[in-house]
């Protein structure tokens, strides 16, 4: 009677068997969790609650019973009202005075909150030390992208200033160009860079979108790009989905452009996007018969500034596919790419649905 009383006042779920491991007593605390009467548990009624998916773990336990030690286990147990929770059991043998097996004694607790709470600190790490491997590589990257400018800036500064020390205005004007050029250089890429950081910063919340108005708008404002390069832009009947729609016409727009910048000097551009609709996301796909990228650059390309032309061969600053990869993440999705070099490359990104 001490010992039931003891038992239901504990917040903790309690439970007996006899030696041939059959359930004879649960504590209060089963009873409300389950929502259930005694007759409804005992024996081994108590298994209809379980998981279907868990019943497995069961049989492991099984092999524990037979040689009577202790065992833990998780499985999922319904609750009163019909959800699944995750519960931690902890099974004990007792034995009589006279060394004979009497039953296991076992004590449960409901463990879900623990469990999403340590899912989410791991997902949260795993986000902490991805953005925070972003941030060293952002800031050494464009650090040392802006370096490249100032250096020129300063040395043509030098020189005219040794011409005026000298009073040789001589080739002042063409140095003078010189400066300029590498201050519009700057701009440019403070520029670039402000309009990376404002993905995150100054995204528009989440509506929902149609993305063949969204393609209808993106192709539109690369009218001039498509007409001068006689380029064929074709896509698939586009879902609805929810997102930013600002986001969305800058990330089809980068690719497209991109895929028809990128063209083989000797073919048509030729770009078809298309969409696979998976479980949880939909996979897009922007395809072009371009120049290629050799697979050594896969990863490269998404970091800001990173390019594999000189400014001579494609214009560009090498932010456009870094603003891509921020606003599939800001998605909850991913972005890559698979190409055979002169013949195509095919980006790739998700979007959760
Ligand atoms: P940018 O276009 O300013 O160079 P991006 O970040 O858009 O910057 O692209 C980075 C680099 O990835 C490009 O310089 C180019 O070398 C490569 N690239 C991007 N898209 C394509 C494509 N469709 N085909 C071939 N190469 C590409």
């Amino acid at each position: 009677m001490r010992f039931s009383a003891l038992a239901d006042a504990s917040p903790v779920m309690i439970w007996m068997t006899d030696p041939d491991n059959r359930c004879y007593y649960f504590n209060q605390s089963w009873l409300t969790f389950t929502g259930k009467i005694f007759e409804e548990q005992a024996g081994s009624n108590w298994l209809t609650g379980v998981h279907a998916e868990d019943i497995k773990v069961f049989n492991n336990v099984a092999v524990t019973l037979k040689q009577k030690e202790k065992y833990t286990c998780e499985y999922r147990l319904m609750r009163y009202d019909g959800t699944y929770r995750s519960i931690l059991e902890v099974g004990n043998p007792r034995f009589l005075p006279d060394g004979s097996f009497a039953g296991y004694i076992g004590s449960c607790m409901d463990i879900t909150e623990t469990k999403i709470a340590k899912t989410e600190l791991a997902n949260q790490t795993k986000e902490l030390l991805r953005s925070n491997e972003e941030l060293e590589q952002f800031a050494y990257v464009a650090s040392h992208d802006l370096q490249e400018p100032l250096r020129m800036i300063i040395s043509y500064v030098q020189i005219i200033q040794k011409n005026i020390e000298k009073k040789n205005t001589e080739g002042l004007s063409e140095f003078m160009n010189y400066v300029l050029e590498g201050t519009g250089r700057m701009q440019l890429l403070i520029n670039d860079l402000l309009q990376f950081s404002r993905v995150t910063r100054r995204g528009n919340p989440f509506i929902a979108v149609d993305l063949n108005e969204i393609l209808k708008i993106s192709t539109t404002h690369l009218t001039a790009r498509i007409s001068e390069n006689n380029a064929t832009v074709t896509y698939d009947s586009m879902p609805k989905l929810k997102g930013d729609n600002f986001q969305l016409i800058r990330l089809f727009q980068n690719l497209i452009d991109n895929a028809i910048k990128f063209r083989a000097p000797n073919r048509q551009p030729e770009i078809k996007i298309s969409v696979e609709e998976r479980a949880e996301d939909f996979v897009f796909a922007i395809k072009d018969n371009g120049i290629g990228i050799e697979d050594k650059f896969y990863n490269r390309i998404f970091v800001i500034f990173q390019r594999l032309h000189t400014r001579n061969e494609y214009e560009g600053t090498g932010i456009g596919l870094a603003v891509c990869k921020k606003i599939v993440e800001r998605h909850g999705g991913e972005i890559w790419v698979e190409s055979k070099q002169n013949e195509g490359s095919t980006f790739f990104f998700t979007i959760n649905k």
